[in-house]
């Protein structure tokens, strides 16, 4: 295995039958590394243990992307306020806690005021990136987006501005880039056609996310694509064309998490993903895509206390505290248990530092933009 992660490591690349035996490689942490296949039929129950044990194997690959890291970021750590500012979407995922049909949910929107207050509170707390994100809610028109982002742009010139505001049209795409949107965040989920249908209704097209993501591209957004890790039926082979989806797309940034159930979806009986699976991929993603920003996500936090850090030691480069009112966190359910839904602000921002710190990374106070590539 040292072989192939030197490779790795070297050449940014492997053969698909060396991406299947990283992929593979048996892993210490007690949980099944595909436990939404048949395969995982004996997926191990409880808790897992606060400090976890790696073998010998995934700590040199953690070790292999940590090493990149630093030749390209050094130790510091990006940080991105990121403000849920609409809990309504017209899609209905199958995984997503936030889905249409899920008439239980209360739902929110933020007004225009209440998201410049989130950024105002954000700056002086040392944001310097702005992250709007929220589902796919027709009641926030192009008109509605381009004056918000025009707003904050206004407010703070300093600031880069990221949507993550779901499919929209290449005009669209252009009118937000013109208001002053720079990142443009779409996860494609997963790269495969038959994956792609189980996850998502019949109204939604993997070949049209895709085209999306290349859009934006073209318009000149430095943009981000991830998928989540452990969905159902995901397999080694799958994760290999997103792997190779990621080479030719060539994106700035990265997110990817585990998978997490929630009660209100047709996959509430599903397992959640494997924390070691996700951090051997942002390992794998790490050495393949040295510049890129990948995030050590809530959704590795929220699955176990210490995920953000094991994320960051294991190349993983950004974090992305919460800036949305303390009200309406609770509301943005996407998965079940999620952290930081209680916390101020300014507590999610020290403790995020901390986090960082322990680990030996430090925050930095900029735009963090990628690096050249
Ligand atoms: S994953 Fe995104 S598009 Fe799909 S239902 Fe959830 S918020 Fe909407």
């Amino acid at each position: 295995m040292i072989d192939l992660i030197e490779k790795l490591k070297e050449t940014k690349d492997l053969t698909d039958e060396e991406f299947i035996r990283l992929l593979t490689m048996p892993t210490a942490v007690p949980e099944a590394l595909f436990p939404n296949t048949p395969e995982a039929s004996s997926h191990p129950s409880g808790l897992l243990p606060l400090n976890l044990e790696f073998t010998d194997d995934e700590e040199s690959l953690f070790s292999a992307a940590d090493e990149v890291r630093r030749q390209v970021y050094g130790t510091g750590v990006y940080v991105r306020g990121l403000i849920e500012f609409t809990s309504f979407c017209k899609n209905n995922c199958y995984y997503c806690g936030i889905r249409r049909d899920d008439r239980e949910l209360k739902r929110y929107r933020l007004t225009k005021d209440e998201i410049l207050k989130c950024t105002d509170e954000g700056y002086e707390l040392g944001y310097r990136t702005f992250v709007l994100q929220g589902g796919e809610d027709p009641f926030f028109t192009d008109e509605k987006i381009c004056d918000i982002v025009s707003a904050i742009h206004a407010a703070h010139p300093d600031c880069a501005i990221t949507l993550s505001i779901g499919e929209k049209s290449k005009e669209s795409y252009q009118k937000y880039f013109d208001a002053g949107a720079e990142r443009y965040l779409l996860r494609h989920e997963t790269a495969n056609e038959e994956h792609y249908r189980v996850l998502h209704p019949a109204e939604l097209s993997l070949s049209h996310r895709k085209q999306c993501l290349y859009d934006l591209k073209e318009i000149g957004y430095q943009i981000g694509a991830g998928f989540m890790v452990g969905s159902l039926k995901q397999t080694p082979e799958y994760l290999l064309e997103d792997l190779h989806f990621l080479q030719d797309l060539q994106p700035d940034m990265i997110g990817i998490g585990p998978y997490l159930t929630h009660h209100a979806t047709p996959f509430k009986d599903c397992c959640n993903g494997s924390i070691a699976m996700t951090l051997r991929l942002i390992s794998i993603l790490r050495l393949m895509f040295p510049y890129a920003l990948i995030p050590a996500t809530t959704a590795l936090g929220t699955i176990h206390p210490k995920g953000r850090e094991y994320g960051l030691s294991a190349g993983a480069n950004v974090v992305m505290p919460n800036l949305s009112p303390t009200g309406v966190r609770k509301l943005y359910s996407l998965y079940e248990n999620k952290i930081c839904t209680g916390e101020l602000s300014s507590a999610c921002r020290s403790c995020i530092e901390r986090r960082a710190a322990s680990s030996g990374y430090q925050l930095v106070v900029g735009r963090g933009d990628v690096a050249a590539h």
